[in-house]
């Protein structure tokens, strides 16, 4: 009798959604097959740092990536916006060649997908799957060719702009600095070509750190689905890097996504302000720490992020407001609209219980935790990238 009334209750409560033994959640994550949008390691890869074993620093590496439970990770290529010796063209087929290096390295382990055909290929033979993406357009140049020629790379996104626009679209942060100025919002003409030419290849479209402006004029020019592979939501958090409502609908009518970015300054609206009081107090610290910086080159790359780091970890956000805008997007658009697309490596602080790829699984247990079932959650954790890259690619 206990047994039976025991079990009609477990039967019950698993009916109504939110029971989740440990183990079901971990199986759920396992059976899944998990892809993340946007991960910056390649930035230490430049820096020398062999991702082929567990490293100490950052939130990635080939183990790490092993044990979050992650089928398929994209890999961004982003050269950073200053001038330089070499080009950004150059920059970023450096950056290309030493991922292919990694992968040969490893090659027993990891495989570059450039179709979701390859990503079943690879998943079915137990590889961890690397895919390209590239941030932020100013290595094309103003030439559609370089398109083409990054697409045989394998590059299968392009997020148009970082922060920095091009002379085709412009960014989120220039079209807001720029209100008072002469700068000509949106797309050029050139950059109606750059995405006619996007939807050709059957490389997705990437709107995150795109200015709204430029954004209205992609969804206008676009006929494939489009993505924010590293954003939030706007009406949580407001940011301008967050895409409001409007936004974010006109993305789940494409048959898009929003990729949803990890970074506590865009996932709670009070961060700022807590990060800006720490550094107050901090002052006379943060100070001394630049002075002794520029004296002393061995320091020159330790940022005040890492310096704070003590001091950051008492500011970090919940692990459930970063799953607020999951939630929040699945709840606006439906659930076949929204994905993960961390930016680990590319931020300095994240959410508590979020401390690196290998926390990941903690997505799984929250979301089965607020109701959804394991067939919704298998879509944001990879489904849904899956299927607009399975509509975008050419066949
Ligand atoms: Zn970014």
């Amino acid at each position: 009798m206990k047994y039976l009334v025991t079990s009609i209750v477990l039967s019950f409560l698993s009916f109504f959604g939110g029971f989740q033994t440990g183990n079901d959640y971990k199986k759920i994550h396992s059976d899944a097959i998990i892809v993340d949008a946007h991960n910056d390691v390649v930035q230490r890869i430049l820096e020398g740092e062999d991702i082929s074993y567990r490293t100490t620093e950052g939130h990635s590496d080939l183990p790490r990536f092993k044990e979050s439970g992650i089928d398929v990770q994209i890999f961004s290529i982003w050269v950073p916006p200053q001038p330089a010796k070499r080009s950004y063209f150059e920059q970023a087929n450096r950056q290309i060649d030493s991922i292919d290096s990694f992968v040969l390295r490893n090659q027993k382990q990891v495989a570059l997908a450039k179709t979701t055909m390859d990503i079943e290929k690879f998943i079915r033979n137990g590889k961890f799957v690397v895919m390209l993406g590239m941030e932020g357009g100013h290595p094309i140049g103003d030439e559609l060719g370089n398109l083409d020629f990054f697409y045989k790379r394998g590059i299968r996104y392009l997020t148009l702009t970082w922060n920095n626009s091009t002379s085709w679209a412009t960014s989120a942060r220039d079209e807001e600095r720029d209100s008072s100025r002469s700068l000509k919002k949106g797309l050029s003409p050139l950059g109606e070509k750059v995405i006619k030419k996007m939807n050709e290849l059957g490389m997705i479209i990437d709107v995150s750190h795109l200015g709204e402006k430029a954004f209205w004029d992609v969804i206008r020019t676009t006929t494939k689905p489009i993505i924010a592979s590293h954003s939030c939501a706007w009406s949580l958090c407001p940011n301008r890097r967050n895409l409001k409502d409007d936004q974010i609908k006109a993305i789940a009518k494409t048959g898009g996504a929003v990729f949803i970015n990890f970074a506590p300054f865009f996932i709670d609206s009070t961060f700022s302000r807590k990060e800006r009081a720490m550094r107050e107090q901090n002052k006379a610290r943060i100070d001394s720490f630049r002075a002794a910086q520029t004296k002393n080159n061995a320091l020159k790359d330790v940022s005040v992020e890492e310096f704070l780091q003590g001091e950051y970890i008492e500011i970090r956000p919940s692990l459930s407001k970063l799953i607020d805008h999951f939630d929040y997007v699945a709840k606006l658009v439906g659930i076949d609209y929204v994905g993960i697309g961390s930016d680990f490596d590319g931020i300095s602080v994240t959410p508590i219980d979020m401390d690196d790829v290998t926390f990941l699984p903690n997505i799984t247990r929250e979301l089965l935790k607020r109701g959804y079932t394991a067939e919704d959650v298998q879509k944001i954790l990879g489904g849904n990238f899956i299927r607009i890259l399975k509509t975008v690619e050419v066949h």
